[in-house]
């Protein structure tokens, strides 16, 4: 396995790194045969899950076909905002955002959280659906405030909010590296005891009388476990075809362009939601922006959930010239690449996370293009579901039969208006 940097924190933590940091400079762990637990997946999720259950004391493999964070987690725009629609995704976003904020104390290793604040307007025509969203999020524990156009105006100078009646700022909203905090979670599990182990793809579950009896380890055989979690991403839906029903997940693109902004625009911008230009963007580092569409034409569902490490210059430049429309200096932003991947999307643009199929198999799939900074929530949260076998209260809403019986997760608070979209 990789071998990281890492930033100690407390006394027993940081006895506990150091010896751990000692036995995996002596040898890289051998597939084990048995174990309670193995999670596929090392993105940030399986990561997340891996480290909540090995610090409840269960035995968990981690098994990762790829390096730690080469799925969707590499690629992601790594925002963690709590400006959600509906309770569930505001209670798991708040929840999160608290964890990113005490990573370091939490982990022993840094994700680099850093707080950048959150701004969005409303048109004027919005303004009852805008004021219904500020008292949800308020109501649950969010620190949104309502401020006026030049209140705005002061706080994001190069902001043009001429066509805004009023805006939303969340202070405590900010970003993270996706890459950092997926091996934080994977290195903190093995800390606690877990074994990871990258470059091991899982070619199968194994079954017997409609139980999980283990996985098979592409070249390296079997391992026998009790339960297994599949947090593999945007392959999640067709690893699992043959075990349970088709789980309603398709893909959809998300793009991303980094821009170089203009010498003199000034202190770095906080996130910025444009729902009317279709753009999210933040900061990334001192002097780029990351920029992305925010609105998703389910029209343009993909086939493949290809990641793609460049971006076609059209789409730099379409996006410069949206993110513009908002903040005029970046016209003259300079564009330095850019990637693309696909968001496994669900009906309701919320996650799965269940039991599914055969006894003793979980599924955490379909995040929507959110699951980032939901991580340290749904780690903890399917960690204690399967470590108990008793699902938290928290993700009865997020069971898969909720398609079937329309129990879809719905806005609280739709902005703008009921038109359905998904954010990043
Ligand atoms: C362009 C883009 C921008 C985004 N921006 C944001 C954002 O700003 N904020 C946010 O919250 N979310 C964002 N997201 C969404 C977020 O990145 C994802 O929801 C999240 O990373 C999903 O994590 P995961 O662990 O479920 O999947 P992944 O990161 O894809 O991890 C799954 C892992 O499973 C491994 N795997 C697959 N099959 C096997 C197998 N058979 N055996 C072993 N391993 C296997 C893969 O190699 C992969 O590493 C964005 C996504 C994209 C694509």
């Amino acid at each position: 396995m990789v071998r990281y940097l890492f930033v100690q924190t407390d006394k027993k933590l940081e006895t506990a790194i150091k010896r751990y940091s000692m036995r995996a400079s002596m040898a890289v762990p051998d597939l084990p045969r048995q174990t309670e637990v193995v999670v596929i997946g090392g993105g940030c999720m399986g990561a997340s899950i891996a480290f909540h259950l090995a610090r409840r004391d269960v035995d968990v493999v981690l098994l990762e076909k790829g390096h730690i964070a080469s799925g969707a987690t590499g690629h992601s725009g790594a925002l963690v905002r709590q400006h959600y629609e509906s309770r569930v995704g505001i209670r798991l976003a708040r929840k999160s955002l608290e964890f990113f904020q005490r990573f370091r104390k939490e982990t022993g290793f840094s994700c680099d959280f850093r707080t950048t604040g959150f701004l969005s307007g409303t048109r004027e025509r919005d303004l009852p659906a805008f004021e219904a969203l500020f008292e949800l999020l308020r109501s649950q524990g969010v620190k949104a405030e309502r401020l006026t156009p030049s209140d705005a105006k002061g706080m994001e100078p190069q902001l043009d909010v001429s066509d805004y009646e009023a805006l939303v700022h969340d202070p405590d909203a900010g970003y993270a590296d996706p890459i950092a905090t997926a091996r934080g979670f994977a290195e903190a599990a093995a800390v606690q005891g877990a074994r990871v182990l990258d470059h091991h793809a899982v070619s199968s579950i194994g079954t017997r009388s409609g139980r999980v009896t283990g996985v098979k380890v592409r070249g390296e055989g079997a391992l026998s476990c009790e339960r297994v979690v599949v947090a593999a991403g945007n392959w999640t839906r067709d690893f699992l075809a043959s075990l349970g029903p088709p789980l309603p997940v398709r893909y959809v693109r998300g793009d991303v362009a980094i821009l170089r902004r203009p010498g003199d625009f000034g202190p770095p911008p906080k996130i910025h939601f444009d729902f009317y230009g279709n753009t999210y963007s933040r900061p990334d580092g001192e002097k780029d922006t990351l920029c992305g569409y925010m609105d998703t034409d389910p029209k343009k569902a993909a086939r493949s959930h290809e990641l793609v490490e460049t971006l076609p210059a059209a789409t730099a430049r379409d996006l410069r010239a949206r993110l513009a429309k908002r903040f005029p200096r970046m016209a003259e932003a300079q564009p330095r690449g850019g990637w693309s991947g696909a968001y496994d999307v669900t009906p309701d643009s919320y996650p799965i996370l269940d039991r599914f199929g055969p006894e003793g198999l979980f599924v955490a799939v379909g995040f929507s293009g959110h699951g980032f900074k939901l991580s340290p929530e749904v780690g903890r949260l399917l960690g204690e579901f399967v470590a108990t076998g008793r699902r938290p209260e928290a993700l009865e809403p997020l069971r898969v039969s909720r398609f079937d019986e329309g129990q879809l997760v719905q806005p609280d608070a739709p902005f703008p208006g009921r038109r359905r979209r998904r954010l990043p």
